[in-house]
């Protein structure tokens, strides 16, 4: 079995070496947010899917590759170290498993197949105006109309929205009894008359988040998944798959950054040799193995056919994004004042201006200041501890 998943990773690696060329691996360097720019990204997802290898976590019997635990954890990895562009996964991840689980049988063959080829690219439209972590609370009403629903309101923080084609959104359809009792969940195309995306620009300067704004957006009531009413249970389950994944090898990146600068030429005497520094490094190599093992063994669980489980995702989401936040500051602490100047316009999809200061300074500034919101993103930090100590605590 061990050259079983030796040659497997031979073949990972000789596909990434085939297919991610030095021009590839350099615009993907300019990542600094959750995923690559679109062109990039819908590139290398269909580069992936012309493999077969797309959807990674995905039942071989809707297009996965029908990997096991270990294989999809090199996969992972191999991407991660090779520098591969990061996919954004609102589709794959999210509304995928979601169909799987909710949708007919119409919705499965219209929807998987393109998702699994890259040609819907999805966002998410769940929170709006004052309505985040009590995302029950949420107001957009959806009124029937025959077989249309008409969809006043709009969302906000909703990554991607800009180069979107279709968004999966939480709607209200009742006001009566409990909050989450008067929610469904519905799909729309980005280009359906009634919707406007208006971007918001993060502290790192990329435009990555954007206001959308319904006017009487008319949703097919076909686009409904599961019953009216029901998109709570839905959107819980969904977003154990979005605090689930994989945290630990996009702070690896992070960690090698650290060192990089840390053992940089000219650097006189260089930071390696600072025992404060190398055991901070330590330190934070150590946390993200320990993220990579948890992150395992809820792969394991999905693997024999399980969800990541309520407790479990926020557990993974928690020490997850703190992990990578740790990493990507400690790169911006190894860069020192190598790290002050603003590479926005080097980090530009595209962009041909030189990186000031060494070459090394060109990301961890950026990602550090983007990962400031993974602990908000997916539902923040302070609400995923509630739920653990609300899921583990009360049932001792
Ligand atoms: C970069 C980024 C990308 C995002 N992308 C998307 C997206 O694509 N789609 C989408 O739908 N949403 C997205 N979001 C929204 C995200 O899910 C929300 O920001 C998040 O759930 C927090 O909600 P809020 O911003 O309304 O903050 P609030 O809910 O107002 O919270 C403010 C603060 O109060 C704390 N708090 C609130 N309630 C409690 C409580 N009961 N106990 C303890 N502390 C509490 C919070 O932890 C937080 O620190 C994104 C957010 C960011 C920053």
């Amino acid at each position: 079995m061990a050259d079983h998943y030796e040659s497997f990773r031979a073949e990972v690696r000789a596909f990434l070496a085939r297919t991610l060329t030095p021009e590839i691996r350099a615009r993907a360097r300019r990542q600094a947010g959750v995923a690559a720019e679109r062109d990039l990204g819908i590139w290398w997802h269909r580069t992936l899917h012309a493999q077969g290898w797309s959807a990674p976590a995905w039942p071989r019997e809707y297009g996965g590759p029908g990997w096991d635990v270990v294989e999809r954890h090199i996969f992972e990895e191999e991407c991660a170290l090779a520098g591969a562009p990061q996919l954004f996964l609102g589709g794959l991840q999210l509304v995928g498993p979601v169909l799987m689980a909710f949708g007919t049988e119409a919705q499965k063959a219209f929807f998987l197949p393109r998702l699994l080829s890259g040609d819907h690219y999805w966002c998410q439209g769940f929170s709006e105006p004052g309505s985040g972590s009590d995302l029950a609370s949420l107001r957009t009403a959806a009124v029937r109309d025959g077989d249309h629903y008409v969809i006043n309101g709009g969302k906000i923080w909703t990554t991607h929205a800009h180069w979107a084609n279709w968004i999966f959104m939480l709607v209200r359809t009742s006001t009566a009894g409990r909050p989450q009792a008067g929610i469904t969940f519905l799909l729309s195309p980005m280009d359906a008359p009634g919707i406007t995306v208006s971007p918001i620009r993060s502290m790192s300067g990329e435009h990555e988040v954007n206001q959308v704004f319904f006017d009487n957006l008319r949703v097919p009531v076909e686009n409904r998944v599961g019953d009216e009413n029901q998109g709570w249970a839905i959107a819980k389950y969904l977003l154990e798959f979005e605090r689930g994944g994989s945290y630990a090898a996009p702070a690896r990146v992070s960690l090698e950054e650290a060192r990089a600068a840390a053992t940089r030429a000219g650097d006189d005497p260089p930071l390696w040799g600072d025992p404060f520094f190398r055991r901070r490094y330590a330190e934070t190599e150590i946390a993200i193995l320990a993220q990579g093992w948890t992150e395992k063994r809820v792969i394991a669980g999905l693997a024999a056919g399980g969800n990541p489980g309520d407790a479990m995702a926020s557990v993974l989401k928690v020490r997850g994004s703190e992990v990578q936040q740790q990493a990507a500051e400690l790169a911006v602490l190894a860069l020192g004042e190598a790290a002050i100047p603003d590479q926005r316009a080097a980090l530009e999809p595209g962009s041909e201006v030189p990186v000031i200061g060494p070459d090394i300074a060109l990301r961890p500034s950026a990602r550090h200041m983007n990962l400031r919101a993974a602990s908000i993103f997916g539902g923040s930090n302070e609400i995923q501890r509630n739920i653990i100590a609300r899921l583990t605590l009360n049932s001792r």
